[in-house]
């Protein structure tokens, strides 16, 4: 099952959010078409927070959903992530959370 969602690195807009070049610059996550398709189920991507931006530098898309700001999970991944207690990202490093790959949920065992 595929849930067309709004593009969240561009909000839609189908522009490149950060390309000061060219307004008319091209979302490279949408490929102008302002929406995105994700495999369901589908959560808000935790690493970003839903806004499709790499947390840490917010020139590129983030790795974890790919700029679209949901990320398909497992049917069965319900637990939150004990290991970065489901925000997705590593704590030291601010990188996406090795255990569940920044998605903050993880399978029951
Ligand atoms: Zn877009
Ligand atoms: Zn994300
Ligand atoms: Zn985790």
């Amino acid at each position: 099952m595929k849930k067309v969602i709004t593009c969240a690195f561009c909000k839609g807009t189908g522009k490149d959010p950060f390309d000061l070049l060219s307004e008319l610059s091209i979302c490279q996550v949408c490929g102008g078409r302002g929406k995105v398709e994700v495999e369901e189920p589908a959560i808000k991507c935790v690493f970003c927070k839903g806004t499709g931006v790499y947390p840490h530098n917010g020139r590129i898309t983030c790795t974890v959903c790919s700029g679209k700001g949901m990320v398909t999970v497992n049917k069965g991944a319900t637990e939150e992530c004990f290991e970065c207690k489901g925000t997705g990202t590593t704590k030291d490093s601010g990188l996406p959370c090795i255990r569940c790959g920044g998605k903050g949920v993880v399978s029951k065992r």
